[in-house]
């Protein structure tokens, strides 16, 4: 096993990967800026590294300052969590030509899945199936895209080959609009991302947000653990989310991961992953692919009792999976609401110190989060501080945990979105299920 490693992350998934460890007797180090020393997790680890001031880009996102603390303390391998470097090609591959094991797939397979022409061709090669569009990029000729755009049908999506966080994207209803819409889609591409290449894609205009988690090893095994429903999202953000995805049939359920699991075998692929699609009438098109740990990883961990990160700690240690697909099963019901230090109506950031926390209890209640009472939630980062995650033999029993969880949550001194939470455990469409991903912003009136 793995001796000792670096969690190159801040927050509820450093202390989620240190618990891992602790488990598994792996030694930890954690590395956090200058306003992160009152981490939870900073105090639990064995060591300690400061790595920069305040701001990410000085700090979590400092490769070197990372890299410097692996060698110092002598670890052997570094998991990137999620965000932060988690999905950056470059440092993966420095990770390992300076001798340390990248807890993550190969800096090849990262880079290939950040480009979302370079994904989407590796998916349909291997049979996954994509939204209908452009054979990949597109050039300058008109003519040509206007048919390529009337055999997709209107309307039709321009997206940016490297754009990501639902940037570098624009929705056409007309042939009139197309040629000034490119030419806008491209022009924010190279000056947001250094590149203006567009490609088209069908518009789906109510499609869900269905996502398969997998795992690989590297001696070939490859097992998916079922699906995830995301489609309660804010501004590209997930808000909610669940597993198993409301009215998905085994059989179909069967299939799509089992395309998952060739494509991954296709590509190499190594540790844990996410295939992300939309899903409407019934049918998926993949979007792109994630490739590291999801923050709502736990929704499936509860249905499948597979513990993702500790998959991850034994496929980088080189070991073979724990499980393979047959015994992978469904168990009951899981959902997750993001818990975010921000005002619940006009979301915005609520940072400052927790006076008062109770946090919720009971059979299937999981709390993963970082925060303590007397925490102060700095003003630097993502938001969200917490994730409450409820587990019920049936959705409904999910559902009622979830909502007396909601009620048991006490958190004081700041602002939390909670509120939206409790509102949304009651809302008539969501507890029927099967939302799409416009359901949230139409309901707060966002458009
Ligand atoms: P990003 O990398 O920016 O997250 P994605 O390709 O994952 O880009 O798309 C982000 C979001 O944009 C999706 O979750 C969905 O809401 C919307 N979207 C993307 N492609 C389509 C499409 N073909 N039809 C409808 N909505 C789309």
């Amino acid at each position: 096993m793995l001796e000792k490693i670096v969690i190159a992350n801040r927050g509820e998934i450093a202390l989620r990967i240190l618990r891992a460890c602790r488990e598994m007797g792996i030694k930890t180090v954690a590395v956090h800026s200058e306003a992160d020393r009152d981490l939870k997790h900073v105090r639990l680890a064995d060591e300690s590294v400061c790595i920069g001031p305040a701001p990410s880009t000085e700090s979590y996102l400092n490769i070197p300052a990372v890299i410097s603390a692996a060698e110092v303390t002598d670890a052997v391998a570094i998991h990137p969590g999620y965000g932060f470097l988690s999905e950056n090609a470059s440092f993966a591959e420095i990770v390992e030509k300076s001798g340390f094991i990248f807890i993550g797939p190969r800096a090849e397979t990262i880079e290939m899945m950040g480009d979302k022409v370079s994904a989407i061709k590796a998916m349909k090669e291997a049979g996954v199936p994509c939204v209908p569009g452009s054979d990949g990029i597109i050039d300058d000729d008109m003519e040509r895209n206007k048919r390529i755009a009337r055999e997709i049908g209107y309307p039709i999506i321009i997206k940016a080959t490297a754009g990501g966080g639902g940037r570098g994207m624009r929705v056409v209803h007309s042939e009139a609009a197309l040629a000034n819409a490119i030419s806008l889609t491209r022009n924010e591409a190279r000056s947001a991302f250094g590149n203006g290449d567009v490609y088209l894609e069908k518009f789906l205009e109510k499609p869900r947000h269905v996502e398969i988690q997998v795992l690989a090893d590297t001696h070939g095994n490859v097992i998916h653990l079922c699906e995830r429903d995301c489609s309660t999202q804010r501004r590209n953000q997930k808000v909610i989310e669940e597993a198993p995805a409301p009215g998905i049939s085994s059989e179909l359920r069967a299939e799509i991961g089992q395309r998952c699991v060739e494509a991954c075998k296709r590509i190499g692929y190594r540790s844990a992953g996410t295939f992300e699609f939309l899903f409407q009438d019934n049918e998926f098109y993949f979007i792109e692919m994630n490739t590291r740990v999801q923050v709502e990883h736990p929704v499936t961990e509860m249905i499948t009792g597979v513990d993702i990160v500790k998959e991850q700690l034994r496929i980088a240690a080189g070991e073979k999976l724990n499980y393979e697909q047959k015994d992978i099963s469904v168990w009951g019901h899981a959902v997750e609401c993001r818990i975010n230090a921000e005002d619940p109506e006009t979301f915005m950031p609520s940072p400052g110190t927790i006076t008062l926390y109770h946090p919720p209890g009971g059979p299937g209640i999981r709390m993963d989060t970082h925060i303590y009472q007397g925490y102060k939630v700095p003003p630097y980062y993502d938001s969200m501080i917490g994730k409450l995650i409820a587990h019920g033999e049936t959705r409904e029993a999910a559902l009622a945990r979830m909502r007396n969880a909601l009620s048991e949550l006490v958190i004081e001194g700041i602002k939390t979105n909670i509120p939206l939470h409790m509102e949304m455990m009651d809302d008539l469409a969501f507890c029927e299920g099967g939302i799409d991903i416009h359901y949230l912003e139409k309901k707060l009136g966002i458009d």
